[in-house]
Order: C-alpha cells, then structure tokens, then sequence
C-alpha cells in the first residue's frame, strides 16, 4: 500500500539555518577564528559522536544529560553503543589523549565551533541541535588561565558590540573539600526535603548540588540560608580562588560571586563561571565554564590541569541581533547582475560572468529566460550593485554598459576595462 503524501519538517528543536540567517553566523564564526588565536587557541575538530561511555565517565552518570538528554544508536565497533556529542569537552579530552597531545608540549590550548545534540524540551533559546563554540586549555593549574578563560568570553561579546552581559563566578572546591561540603550540605537540606521540586528530590540522593542552582522558586527559597561552598573551601582551593578574583579585578573584569552556581556538569572542579545576557528571557545563559582538573586522568590521561568553557551560538545571535536591531542581516548584496538584451548574447554573458567572478567580483545572470525588464527587476531584488547590459550592439563593439543600481548612473566601458570598472566603483 502506497503511503499517503506527507510534508516532511526539520526534527523537532533542530531548526535551519537559512541564507538570510548567515551574515551573523559568519559574523561570530570569523571573530571567533580571528581572537582566539591572538591568546594562543587552535581548533580542534572531532567526530559528531562518541562512544557514550566516554560522555557518561566525563559529563556524570546523574547530570540530565547523561540520565536523559542523549542521543544514542548502536553502530560502533562491535555494535557498541554510541552518543551524538551532548558538549565537547569530553571529545577533546579523548583527542588529547588518543594522540598524546600533551607531549606536544605543556600547554595545549584548543577552540572548537559545531553542533551539539541534548534530547531537551525544545523552547526560546533551547534546542536539541545547537551550535557551540568554546575553548579547553590544558596542562596547568595556574589561576591566571581561569581568569584568561573569563577574559577571552569578555573579549568576545566585547568584540561582538554586545554589552549588555553579566559574569557570575563561583568555586566549586577541588574533590577533597568538595567531599565533605556534600555531607554538611546533605545534612542541612534534610529539613526542607519536602519543599524541593520532584527533581530535586531526586537530585538529593545523586546529585545535590544541583540543588543549589535550581531554577524553580520554591528550590531558590530553600536554600537561601545553606551552607555555602565558599565557606568550606580546603586553604588551596581558597588561595586558588582569591588569585582568580585578584587577576580578573587588576584587569577590570566585572563580574560577581555567586556561591550558589555549581553548573550542570560534574567535571567541574574549583573555578566555574556562567555569563548571563538579560535579553534572552527565561534561558539567559550565553555560556559558562571552568576548572576540570580530574577529567583527563579520569579519562586514563596524565594528570594536568584543565579549564574551558563553552558559549552557545543562538544566544550569541539572537543577542547580536538584538542589540544591533538588522544590522547583522545585511551584507547579501552582491556586486554586479548581468543582463542580456537578446539569448544570442549568452554566451558571450556567461565568459564575462566567469571572468568577473575569477576578478573576486560576486554575482549572476538570468537563468530563466526572462525578459530585460524582468532581469532589471531581479537585479535590484537581488541587492547588486550594477548592472552590466550586453545588448548586439555591445558585442560587437567590445563594450558593456554598467549601471549604478543606486544612483542609476549608466556608462559605457570597453570590455576589457569592466572588472576594473566595476572594482573602483563599488
Ligand atoms: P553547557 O554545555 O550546558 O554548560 O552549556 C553552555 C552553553 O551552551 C549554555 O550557556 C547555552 O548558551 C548553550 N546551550 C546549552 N544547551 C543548549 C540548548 N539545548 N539549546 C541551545 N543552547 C544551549
């Protein structure tokens, strides 16, 4: 039985990004290949998937991701099972490692931009395919790369024109003092178990951290007066802390304590930052990171030092675009629309299309045998700067004429003198 026809539509949350969407995309993309390189960060790319264990041993077994965000099919060697990439932290880690970067020298500092995947509720600002771009620098403990992490986010937006942003910063302990912090913490929750959410309920017994960056009122209420972190920090973990906020303030990064941030991902360790945009509603992180020092030896990797952080791309635009109304949009005019007066022209046409294109030149001609006055229209529509007309009579004087879409200023040039026209005007 034949099926019925059907429309079919992108998967849920994993929206297109089309043409018109570009231009800011592009925008974000370059400053992100122009400035991270200038503090010493190369790209890395990975595979789209990994295999899950690596992201259940790294993410954590009771983060939401690992317990229900992620993508997973068998199809590895030996059918074992793999997971499209929830982040790229782990994938980094497991590159570092599988190629023994670290012996490369002693820091290695990475940036990546590309999709991730999380099986979430799709909303405003959330998706289940979304872009990342971040950063992981490895092979040291000092301070001073957690703060040059902040301060290379700072640079970003700043470099983006957005201004309109808050950095949060906390330390989360390292695994000793984070130890027994869990126990005072567990300890001092027990009383208001009943007012947390069915989430945090659950959290409790795996996860209670997670507790403290809750979002839901009645969560944010209860933990007002617990214990915090900050107040149960081993000497190392608070003199690492004190040096972090010492570089950031001699630098003047503006940004505020939070003893409640924790972060979703259980890698975490020491430093974790979050940077918040009050124009993105109710999903206002543009991104967030971290020290991880345990994760690559977790991982069966040498012991070092680790920190990173991950930015969403959406958020960045959809904050570009918004600070800077259309602006970003632009940019699609192309420099020049050939038109023919009759077909015997074309391919004289398509050799100057060539030509102005090899030049560096952007733009086309009619494909659809259309009128002259129809090829006019579709020039303008298509924001291109000039027209270049080539009628009989051009041909056969070796000369185009070039009309200012603009101004409508038409001149007539030789036909060896066109791309040099075209170049000075433009
Ligand atoms: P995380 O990897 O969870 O620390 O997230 C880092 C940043 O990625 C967040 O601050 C968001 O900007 C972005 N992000 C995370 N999850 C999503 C999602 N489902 N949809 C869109 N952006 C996301």
């Amino acid at each position: 039985m034949s099926e019925s026809p059907k429309s079919y539509k992108a998967p849920t949350g994993m929206p297109d990004i089309l043409p018109e969407d570009m231009p800011a995309w592009l925008r974000l993309e370059n400053a992100v290949r122009r400035l991270f390189p200038l503090y010493g960060y190369r790209e890395i790319r990975t595979p789209l998937c990994e295999e899950t264990q690596l992201f259940s041993r790294s993410v954590g077994e009771a983060t939401d991701i690992v317990e229900k965000q992620m993508y997973t099919f068998s199809g590895g060697e030996n059918e074992k099972s793999l997971t499209l990439r929830p982040e790229m932290t782990a994938s980094v880690v497991r590159a570092l490692i599988e190629h023994q970067l670290f012996k490369q020298k002693t820091m290695q500092k990475f940036f990546y931009i590309g999709p991730m995947f999380r099986k979430e509720r799709p909303q405003k600002g959330r998706f289940r395919q979304f872009y990342q771009l971040g950063i992981e620098a490895f092979g040291s403990q000092d301070p001073l790369i957690d703060a040059e992490t902040v301060m290379l986010f700072q640079h970003l937006l700043m470099d983006l024109g957005l201004s309109r942003f808050g950095i949060r910063l906390n330390s989360i302990g390292c695994m000793t003092c984070r130890g027994s912090y869990r126990d005072t913490l567990k300890q001092a929750m027990q009383s208001r178990l009943k007012t947390f959410c069915p989430d945090c309920k659950r959290r409790y017994e795996r996860n209670p951290f997670r507790v403290l960056d809750c979002k839901v009122e009645t969560c944010v209420q209860a933990r007002v007066d617990l214990p915090r972190i900050t107040d149960h920090l081993c000497a190392a973990c608070r003199d690492h802390f004190d040096s972090v906020r010492k570089a950031l303030d001699q630098n003047s990064v503006p940004y505020q304590v939070d003893p409640f941030l924790v972060r979703g991902l259980d890698y975490y360790t020491r430093t974790v930052y979050e940077v918040t945009s009050d124009l993105l509603g109710s999903q206002d992180s543009l991104g967030g990171g971290g020290r991880y020092d345990a994760l690559v030896r977790e991982l069966d990797g040498p012991d070092m030092g680790a920190v990173g952080f991950a930015a969403g791309m959406e958020r960045l635009i959809m904050v570009m675009q918004q600070q800077e109304g259309s602006s970003v949009q632009s940019g699609s005019a192309s420099d020049f629309y050939i038109v023919t007066i009759g077909a015997e022209q074309r391919p004289e046409a398509f050799r100057m299309l060539a030509e102005l294109r090899r030049a560096g030149l952007s733009g086309d001609l009619d494909y659809e045998g259309r009128s002259v006055k129809a090829q006019m229209r579709e020039g303008t529509r298509s924001g291109a700067r000039f027209a270049v007309i080539l009628g009989s009579d051009e041909v056969s004087r070796k000369v185009v004429k070039v009309k200012n879409m603009i101004d409508g200023v038409e001149v007539e040039v030789a036909r060896d003198k066109m791309v040099e026209t075209i170049k000075e005007r433009r």
